[in-house]
């Protein structure tokens, strides 16, 4: 029988270094629950970055996963299936769009959406050929590709990885003139997560979407909110930009679209924009193949219901109240929206990964965004009673 410590190491002997992941071997999942190699038990409090908002292998997600795996998986694109047209409109009909653009990671759909809004730019715009800027805010994360870390602000994600893609001009997030200032008659579009997942769960003060919004409106500019993280019912509402009551010209998806079974993401928004691309043009031989549109159809009515999002804001009420007792007590500020939350550990207190480490020996599993932020986005499943003991777990940790 292979140990705990032997599967780490080998792990460590054969995959990549690129994470630092803790300790922990988990073999076995369900709903809020995952189990490790020696039958331990732990909450899950990190969802995989929320891509498991409906929890571990949700029965409806399964049954769908296995139906469509006794049909057809995969054709490419060079063929119609059955689910890929259900898939869009039932997509486009839920986001309230006209056009859904299918790939498979979010990153991505973050590329797509980029070179879709370039291309309006010069067709449908009219910016000079090879000129257009995209303005994007600091501390972002939109993924891992050389033109997304073209633009990140952060050192590790960009040190050696040069040459990079210009285009990008970054300016401070939640900052709204700021944003005013970057915006010229070469912009194309302003990329912005409506919620900073990576830089700490960073909601933007009240009124810089809305605000965004005009700007890109007055400017004939695209506004595109990347909701991979935020999105799907994470922060209470179908997207997060609804809590301002804004549509973005285009959405990147991603994540829990795929139901914590299959990558799949997406760009879904309007017809004129989206419908820049014509065959030959861009592409993806996995993108929305049948066994991830089975499986996203399914993710699409399980949001369709609003139970997801009502618990997101019920439990998330709980959530915030409860940690919001603990300012001042191990906590130094407590952010975020729905059942999601990052929390900055007072200073001189446990660092982030030790604070995550002393947790999952308590049987609950999160992680730090960096420094003494940890970040707390347990399954939308979750029940009120599971919520308190990974609470309870985070309190007797932040407060030592
Ligand atoms: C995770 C994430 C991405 C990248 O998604 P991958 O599937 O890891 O490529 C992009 N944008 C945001 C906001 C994310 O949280």
């Amino acid at each position: 029988m292979t140990t705990t410590a032997e599967f780490i190491a080998l792990d460590e002997r054969w995959s990549t270094h690129n994470y630092h992941p803790l300790p922990v071997v988990i073999t076995e999942g369900e709903g809020a629950w995952v189990t490790d190699t020696e039958g331990k038990r732990y909450l899950d409090f990190l969802s995989a970055y929320s891509a498991l908002n409906f929890g571990h292998r949700h029965p409806d997600l399964v049954a769908a996963a296995i139906e469509q795996l006794g049909r057809v998986t995969l054709t490419s694109r060079a063929f119609h299936h059955d689910q890929l047209g259900l898939f869009c409109a039932e997509l486009a009909e839920l986001t309230g769009t006209e056009m859904v653009l299918p790939m498979n990671s979010g990153a991505e759909a973050v590329e797509s959406a980029l070179k879709v809004a370039r291309k309006w730019a010069y067709e449908v715009k009219g910016i000079p050929d090879g000129t257009a800027e995209i303005v994007v805010a600091g501390s972002n994360f939109h993924g891992r590709t050389t033109t997304i870390v073209s633009f990140s602000t952060d050192e590790t994600a960009r040190a050696h990885f040069g040459p990079f893609t210009p285009g990008f001009v970054v300016v401070k997030y939640g900052d709204a003139a700021a944003l005013r200032d970057a915006i010229t008659d070469r912009t194309a579009a302003v990329l912005l997560e409506p919620v900073q997942g990576e830089a700490g769960v960073i909601v933007p003060p009240d009124g810089y979407l809305a605000g965004a919004r005009r700007l890109c409106d007055e400017h004939g500019v695209l506004l595109i909110a990347d909701e991979i993280q935020s999105g799907l019912a994470r922060t209470g509402t179908l997207l997060a930009l609804d809590h301002e009551h804004v549509r973005a010209d285009l959405y990147t998806l991603g994540k829990a679209l795929g139901g914590g079974i299959m990558p799949l993401s997406a760009v879904v928004g309007r017809r004129e924009v989206l419908g820049v691309l014509k065959p030959g043009e861009h592409g993806s031989t996995f993108g929305g193949n049948p066994l991830a549109c089975a499986v996203g159809r399914t993710v699409i009515k399980l949001l369709a219901t609003g139970e997801f999002q009502q618990r997101s804001t019920a439990l998330g009420a709980h959530l915030h109240a409860r940690l919001g007792e603990l300012i001042g007590d191990g906590l130094a500020e407590v952010r975020g929206r729905g059942l999601w939350a990052g929390v900055d550990i007072t200073p001189g207190g446990l660092s982030g990964r030790e604070a995550s480490a002393a947790l999952a020996g308590k049987g609950v599993l999160c992680k730090e965004t960096h420094g003494n932020t940890l970040r707390i986005a347990p399954p939308l499943v979750i029940s009120e009673d599971d919520l308190d003991r990974g609470i309870d777990a985070i309190a007797e940790v932040v407060r030592r």
